[in-house]
């Protein structure tokens, strides 16, 4: 895909606008840096030149994150829950928004590129202040924008953009990638259907410890372990999340854990109508422990209402044992 993408520029035929759309995790945002460096490798004029050479100083530049032609905006990274219009429409201040970068001319004599992951994450303010840009976006100027979730973004900006679809890998290629990654170990097989096929959310699922959450959630819903012990434990289980502080770590492996439980929850629902747990990521578990699917509903009803609870008030011990205390369990 990306490929066709380097022949569409040899060709001159490249849209000034990209948007890079599917599925979570799958890959798009490392493939627009990839794209990028082979925009800028040196070699790419040659011939028989394929893919980044890695080797040359745009390529090297690209991947130290220093090239004066690109720009990133990764609101993962910056830890940004939304992107604020600041970082895409001009200042006064010299600051530094896509505008801004944009009006300037290309440093090393070729593109001027943009990349913005998660763009479904700019607000209505954000959204607008690319526009501008979109419309016209000067000859050296190339846009990449990434997003699971395209129909967040406004149909004016999705209508600018050249859309290139990412479908979800195979399974079996997503622990191929997995194992070329060393990761996912003897749990790779579960991960990836965790994961419904996503290397990169398997790699995070490993990252997070969900094999020892799930368990947690099994034990509850098998009426083995008190939810109120579950929800303590999931907060003490090893695991690497993402946040600067520890507080935004804790938030940030609440959401995770309430991300899995809803998935359990999906499953369960689906089970008690009927789909066969074959077909289902976590069939195994929800079929070990057979719920109404009423309460199956409530549980779920309960933990989505929770997820948004998780920037407020409560804390996340008190978000994880309603989450826990909302599961349905054995009658006694
Ligand atoms: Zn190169």
């Amino acid at each position: 895909m990306i490929e066709g993408l380097w022949r569409a520029r040899a060709l001159g035929r490249l849209p000034h606008a990209l948007l890079f759309e599917g599925p979570a995790g799958i890959g798009k945002y490392h493939s627009a840096l990839w794209f990028a460096q082979g925009l800028f490798c040196e070699r790419s004029a040659q011939p028989d030149w394929s893919e980044p050479c890695g080797e040359c100083g745009g390529c090297k530049r690209c991947t130290a994150g220093s090239h004066p032609d690109l720009f990133v905006l990764d609101p993962l990274a910056e830890e940004l829950e939304s992107i604020p219009v600041a970082r895409i429409a001009a200042r006064d201040d010299g600051g530094d928004s896509a505008s801004d970068f944009f009006s300037l001319r290309p440093m090393e004599g070729g593109m001027r590129i943009a990349i913005m992951r998660e763009f479904d994450r700019a607000n209505v303010q954000a959204q607008n202040a690319l526009l501008k840009t979109l419309e016209e976006p000067g000859d050296s100027a190339l846009i990449v924008l990434e997003s699971a979730r395209p129909d967040l973004l406004l149909a004016t900006v999705r209508s600018r953009c050249v859309v290139v679809r990412f479908e979800a890998l195979e399974h079996g290629d997503a622990r191929a990638v997995l194992g070329a990654a060393g990761a996912g170990g003897s749990d790779a097989e579960h991960l990836v259907d965790w994961a419904e096929g996503s290397p990169g959310k398997a790699m995070a699922l490993e990252k997070e410890g969900a094999v020892a959450v799930r368990q947690q959630i099994a034990a509850v819903l098998s009426g083995e372990v008190d939810p109120l012990v579950a929800s303590q434990q999931v907060l003490e289980l090893p695991g690497e999340f993402g946040g600067k502080t520890s507080a935004a770590q804790v938030r940030t492996r609440t959401r995770a854990a309430l991300q899995l439980l809803i998935a359990v929850l999906r499953d369960g629902l689906h089970h008690a109508a009927g789909v066969d747990r074959g077909g289902l990521a976590h069939g195994d578990l929800v079929a070990s422990a057979p719920h109404e699917e009423q309460s199956w509903r409530y549980a779920m009803e309960q933990v989505v209402a929770l997820s948004g609870e998780v920037e407020l008030n409560l804390t996340p011990l008190g978000i994880l044992d309603r989450a826990f205390l909302a599961l349905p369990r054995p009658s006694r």
